[in-house]
């Protein structure tokens, strides 16, 4: 058995399910908290450490939707929703309230696993040790060591900017290649770990979640500027 160090909040209320799924990822060595309630689950994620938030959507006390869209400025670890099978409003849903990944039901252990060790993984790669670990493009400043976002004022302040684990992993991505335009697989290769479907919107969803934190205008962006029909372009020029 391979022992994995991950916390994990498991909130699904469907007993036989929430059992296999909590026996089955503490036997791969993962720390699991099962909860079943929506609210009490929210009160663990405020007084607990977790990396990884599992949500069911349709939960007693608060559903997984609003438990995301509570948490997610304050959780910065991966949260994967667990959406009804082939429901695609769900699963826009659930990336326009920031969750970082979707698993269909039925649930398949093994491909939770798989998606759980990239999540887990994202939050401890530092990057290459060859790529610059600090980085400053127009006042946008970004260190892949302290994991850290700061926008630089007029003033010559610097603000923090608020992000989630793949959101800056995305933006890290995108301003170590600025200046080039780069595809949507590769960005979607490189971020989810697995190749890229052609129907995935979750990057263009965390684009444009990312545009709002940056204080980019979506209709003429100034930063990550779109490429119609490829993918994205961090710009190098304000
Ligand atoms: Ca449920």
């Amino acid at each position: 058995m391979i022992a994995e160090s991950g916390r994990l909040l498991l909130v699904e209320d469907d007993l036989t399910l929430g059992k296999m799924v909590d026996d089955f990822l503490t036997g791969h060595g993962f720390r699991v908290r099962w909860e079943s309630n929506g609210l009490r689950a929210l009160g663990l994620i405020d007084s607990e450490h977790f990396d990884v938030l599992i949500l069911d959507i349709g939960l007693p006390g608060m559903d997984g939707i609003e438990i995301c869209r509570t948490v997610r400025d304050r959780f910065s670890g991966s949260i994967i929703m667990l959406t009804a099978r082939g429901d695609e409003i769900d699963e826009v849903v659930c990336l326009e309230v920031g969750a970082d990944d979707y698993i269909a039901k039925p649930v398949r252990p093994r491909a939770l696993l798989a998606r759980l060790k990239v999540h887990l993984r994202r939050g401890k790669v530092q990057g290459k040790p060859t790529e610059a670990s600090r980085l400053e493009i127009n006042g946008l400043i970004i260190d892949a060591n302290s994991r850290t976002v700061r926008q630089r004022t007029e003033l010559g302040k610097e603000n923090i900017l608020t992000v989630t684990t793949a959101e800056f992993d995305l933006l890290l991505f995108l301003m170590r290649s600025a200046g080039e335009v780069v595809g949507r697989n590769e960005i979607y290769e490189h971020i989810q770990g697995i190749a890229y479907d052609g129907v995935d919107r979750s990057i263009d969803l965390r684009v444009s979640r990312l545009r709002k934190k940056l204080g980019d205008d979506p209709s003429n962006p100034k930063r990550i500027k779109s490429v119609r029909g490829v993918g994205y372009i961090f710009a190098l020029e304000p």
